[in-house]
């Protein structure tokens, strides 16, 4: 199977439990003005590979992912542009005994086939916004389709973890924080939220691609506000990391 990616590391701690295999599929729909990674914006500057070539990559690594309790997470980009490709990925993963993880925006969601979503031990979904008017300014897209996919991973009771980059003057506003506290903890399936806080550590890539970067004077979120959000998740019974 075919796809285009962008570039693939190793991390730990963001991405999923323990040490993590990291494949970056090319090409996303959205725009989101934090973006960390906008050189896998678009799907002709990533390079042509195989899910072959992929998995003797991934097997490079097997023994030291495996023995630090990790796995493999495909993330973008939005891996959900290539679902075919990123399917297999999954489920040659998933059969061959690694833990996966698939990293998504939730746009495209209802590219996923249940098969797929069976295959994913672990959903990591990217929640920008609950309000749909900071939703859209934030990433140029609704907000409709990633809480559809989200009910949609309940109704399925598929182990996800949901993400939201906590951005000052952005994200931050009370109202919409305390919606999407009572709405993951409506879910049931939803086993933490990773409260991210922006930072502007990829200025220098915007830079280097000839792109402004457009929060570039906005400031990280202060402790103070860290520990509201956190104390708004937990208000709901919603574990917050
Ligand atoms: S969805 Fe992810 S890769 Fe796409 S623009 Fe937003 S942050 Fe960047």
């Amino acid at each position: 199977m075919n796809g285009v990616i962008s570039s693939w590391d190793l991390s730990v701690g963001v991405d999923g439990p323990g040490t993590r295999f990291v494949l970056f599929t090319a090409g996303c729909p959205l725009r989101c003005q934090y973006c960390q990674n906008p050189e896998t914006w678009r799907m002709r500057d990533g390079y042509q590979v195989t899910t072959d070539e992929i998995m003797d990559e991934i097997g490079k690594y097997r023994r030291f992912i495996s023995v630090a309790s990790g796995g493999v997470t495909i993330s973008g980009g939005e891996p959900l542009l290539q679902p075919r490709f990123t399917a297999d990925l999954l489920h040659r993963c998933h059969d061959s005994g690694l833990h996966t993880a698939l990293d998504t925006s939730g746009l495209l969601g209802a590219r996923a086939t249940d098969a797929m979503l069976a295959d994913t031990d672990l959903m990591l979904l990217d929640i920008k916004s609950f309000d749909p008017a900071t939703y859209r300014r934030l990433t140029g897209g609704p907000v409709e389709p990633t809480l559809r996919f989200a009910q949609r991973l309940a109704d399925l009771d598929r182990p996800t973890w949901v993400r939201f980059v906590l951005v000052p003057g952005l994200t931050d506003a009370p109202a919409n924080v305390d919606a999407l506290a009572r709405f993951v903890a409506g879910l049931g399936n939803v086993e933490r939220v990773d409260v991210l806080p922006f930072h502007r550590m990829a200025t220098g890539k915007y830079e280097r691609l000839g792109l402004r970067f457009p929060l570039a004077d906005v400031p990280p979120p202060d402790p103070a506000l860290l520990s509201r959000v956190h104390a708004q998740f937990h208000a709901h019974g919603v574990t917050s990391v």
